[in-house]
């Protein structure tokens, strides 16, 4: 088979929301919005329901419709979009919570389902989603007479513990709630490392569940495995892969393995990047083509039948810093070819 395979470990899974829990303050949410950043809402939002999770952040309602359809009646299930035009059935029939953005949204809600449970975010400086200071002004009165069960709002530079946007967003937040007696969130996976005056009533910590830096100390939730196809011997002088980037300067022995930038192994990824034959670290060579990737493996004394992109030695945080990036893109741009093995799943 030449299906490259990501294995899932939901004991990490398990253990690294519990681990978030123990220094959160108070309650504390997942946040399983696209697809559980990747990894299969399916089996992570069981597994994390089943360890305690009684409260799911989810990114729109389509989502959070199908992760109701998974976890059954109980959980809560808060929507960051809100409660957009075509919405209203979805938040209905599926009992969602939209944490409302806008005065239009304000609107639409108590209008369309009146009695339905919301919660309100507001912008304390990150603007991106929520009422800015001057809107929740104008329709707190109205708001706050509607009850809504949350108020929350999203730190922008949480992963820089001293970044003084913490302590301004942490000071807004608190003007813009104070003397509001109804629960309050302020804190992501950062936002819980900067300490408990952040923490508020709930934290919704999403990346740490999933074992990527800004968490520390946490355990690593995926391996992947990459199947060889072919080997072969070439001369110094002879190039690998699109557009003859990669010259060699001697003897070598190359490993063409099954997978490439469909699979979220990203071009730019390059030369920095080794697959991995037990604890030896081969280079990738040439272009990442679409569905195979080149790689010197002259200095393994074995004919391999699969590689190692992803484990101890190269975590996804490693790989994605190689790409220029952070792990919740590399996550999320797994691609769908992958086999997904899942460890830990319970009976
Ligand atoms: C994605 C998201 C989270 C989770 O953030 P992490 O950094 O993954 O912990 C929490 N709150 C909001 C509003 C988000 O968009």
């Amino acid at each position: 088979m030449a299906t490259a395979t990501v294995t899932i470990d939901l004991n990490a899974i398990r253990q690294n929301w519990q681990k978030l829990r123990t220094i959160s303050s108070k309650d504390t949410a997942a946040v399983v919005k696209a697809n559980a950043y990747g990894l299969g809402v399916k089996q992570v939002a069981k597994a994390l329901y089943d360890e305690g999770a009684k409260i799911f952040f989810v990114a729109t309602a389509e989502e959070g419709a199908e992760l109701r359809f998974i976890l059954g009646k109980i959980p809560e299930i808060y929507i960051f979009s809100g409660h957009m035009i075509d919405d209203t059935e979805l938040i209905k029939n599926h009992n969602l919570i939209p944490l409302i953005n806008s005065i239009d949204q304000l609107s639409r809600h108590s209008e369309l389902l009146k009695e339905k449970k919301f919660g309100v975010q507001l912008d304390t400086g990150m603007n991106r989603l929520g009422m800015e200071p001057m809107e929740w002004e104008a329709v707190k009165e109205r708001a706050l007479s509607l009850n809504p069960v949350l108020i929350m709002s999203h730190l922008a530079c949480a992963d820089d513990p001293k970044h003084k946007m913490n302590v301004t967003q942490l000071n807004t937040f608190r003007n813009l709630t104070n003397k509001i007696n109804i629960k309050k969130s302020l804190a992501a996976t950062g936002g819980i490392l900067l300490g408990p005056e952040y923490h508020f009533d709930l934290t919704r910590p999403g990346i740490g569940i999933y074992g990527c830096s800004p968490m520390k100390d946490c355990l690593p939730v995926i391996k992947i495995d990459i199947p060889v196809i072919q080997i072969r011997d070439i001369r110094s002088g002879e190039t690998v892969g699109y557009g003859n980037t990669w010259t060699s300067t001697a003897k070598k022995r190359i490993a063409t393995i099954s997978a490439g930038y469909a699979d979220g192994i990203f071009r730019v990824t390059g030369q920095k990047t080794k697959l991995y034959f037990e604890e030896i670290g081969c280079p990738i060579v040439g272009r990442i083509s679409m569905d195979l990737i080149g790689v010197d493996i002259t200095d393994l004394n074995v004919e391999p039948d699969k590689l190692e992109l992803i484990n101890s030695q190269q975590t996804v945080d490693k790989i994605a810093k190689c790409a220029g990036t952070i792990g919740y893109e590399f996550l999320t741009s797994l691609g769908h070819r992958y086999n997904r093995y899942y460890k830990g799943v319970s009976k």
